[in-house]
């Protein structure tokens, strides 16, 4: 089967020698109709410190929207034909860690809750096995299309799975750092929570524009000074109440707890965080660990109803996340130029789609 993948541990490309995926008895077989490369797929590729090194032969991707070509025989609520948005994150609901609420690492294992491209093959195949349907495929409803869908498994998903822990109350002031498709969708979020004010830190122009149409108020540059600085004198010196890390390198871990108020203020990150050493902390921000701030560190949320509630949302109207994407192609054998476009994050760019 012709795939995008490892051709070994330290090189990606087109290979056509994928095993093809069986259907299993709650399983469903699907060919991608659309697809989208991640900033986590760069990550994992092309940061030489990433553990998710994988075999030759091992398939990545996991943003699709697929039609359902086969399915097992336990399977009940979805039927061959169907074009349906498959979740980025596809826990097994049968691990321990779920009936203890935990979604992202069931496991006890970190990134257990992730299986896609992980623990099986990825979506960047000319088919690809979603083991569980029922729980895991997301029925589009309608009136949404390809492309929002596409953006709603996993862009969508971790900007709102960031917003969701960032605690944020009518009224409140936020701050988004990093205004990529994750932080757009944290700001679209935080606005749909009832943010007052929404300071989002970015500079390339067309993020910028799209921020102020999903709810920005004010912008920084993390170009133009220290953007701590900058968000402590739009706030008179208090902080905003919760702050969403949606982009940017270590040292806006520390900004983060930085900027946010004392007592109450929250601190919620779903940026990766390359390297493997340590992430500081600047001890006066923290009240020398008395400062009353919550630190929130997830991989987005997944399975079929929370993708189904997000596009339940687009469906009414709420917002648009078919505005993130930039690019477009046609055609299966363009997934790598798309890939690199991810990775070079050209100015113009903010998210790319292959329609296959
Ligand atoms: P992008 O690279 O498209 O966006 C990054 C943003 O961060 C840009 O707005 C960029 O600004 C800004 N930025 C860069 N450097 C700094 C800095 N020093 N200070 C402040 N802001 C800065 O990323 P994505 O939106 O695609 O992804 C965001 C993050 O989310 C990534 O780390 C990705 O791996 C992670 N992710 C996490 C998931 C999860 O499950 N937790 C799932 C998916 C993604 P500029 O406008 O100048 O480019
Ligand atoms: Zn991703």
């Amino acid at each position: 089967m012709k795939a995008y993948g490892y051709i070994d541990a330290d090189h990606v490309g087109m290979i056509d020698y994928a095993p093809m995926p069986k259907v299993t008895p709650y399983g469903a077989l699907l060919r991608p109709v659309a697809m989208a490369p991640c900033t986590s797929d760069v990550h994992n590729v092309f940061d030489k410190f990433s553990p998710t090194r994988k075999p030759s032969g091992w398939v990545l991707g996991h943003e699709a929207v697929g039609e359902i070509v086969e399915v097992g025989e336990m399977v009940q609520d979805f039927h061959v034909g169907e074009i349906v948005a498959v979740p980025a994150i596809t826990p097994d609901w049968r691990d321990r860690g779920i009936q203890e609420h935990n979604f992202t690492h069931p496991k006890g294992t970190p990134f257990s809750g992730q299986r896609l491209c992980k623990s099986y093959p990825g979506v960047f195949g000319e088919f690809f096995l979603m083991e569980d349907a029922d729980t895991s495929l997301a029925k589009i409803p309608e009136g949404v299309t390809i492309e929002q869908a596409l953006m709603c498994v996993d862009m969508v998903s971790t900007g709102f799975t960031g917003v969701n822990n960032a605690n944020i109350q009518f009224g409140d002031w936020v701050c988004v750092i990093g205004i990529g498709p994750v932080g757009l969708m944290a700001v679209a979020g935080a606005k749909l929570k009832g943010a007052a004010r929404i300071i989002a830190v970015g500079t390339r122009s067309n993020c910028v524009k799209l921020a102020r149409e999903y709810g920005a108020t004010d912008i920084v540059s993390y170009k133009e000074g220290d953007i701590v600085e900058q968000v402590l004198a739009l706030t008179d010196g208090r902080g905003v109440d919760s702050t969403i890390i949606a982009g940017g390198s270590d040292e806006v871990f520390g900004q983060a707890i930085a900027m946010t108020c004392f007592g109450k203020g929250t601190i919620s990150n779903v940026n990766y965080f390359g390297k493997a050493d340590c992430l500081e902390i600047p001890k006066l921000a923290l009240g020398r660990g008395m400062g009353g701030k919550t630190i929130h560190t997830e991989l987005t949320q997944g399975g079929r109803v929370w993708v189904e509630r997000l596009m339940a949302m687009v469906a009414c109207g709420r917002f648009d996340p078919g505005k993130l994407i930039t690019h477009r192609f046609y055609g299966f054998d363009h997934i790598e130029e798309a890939m690199f476009l991810m990775r070079d994050k050209p100015d113009d760019l903010i998210k790319t789609v292959v329609h296959v």
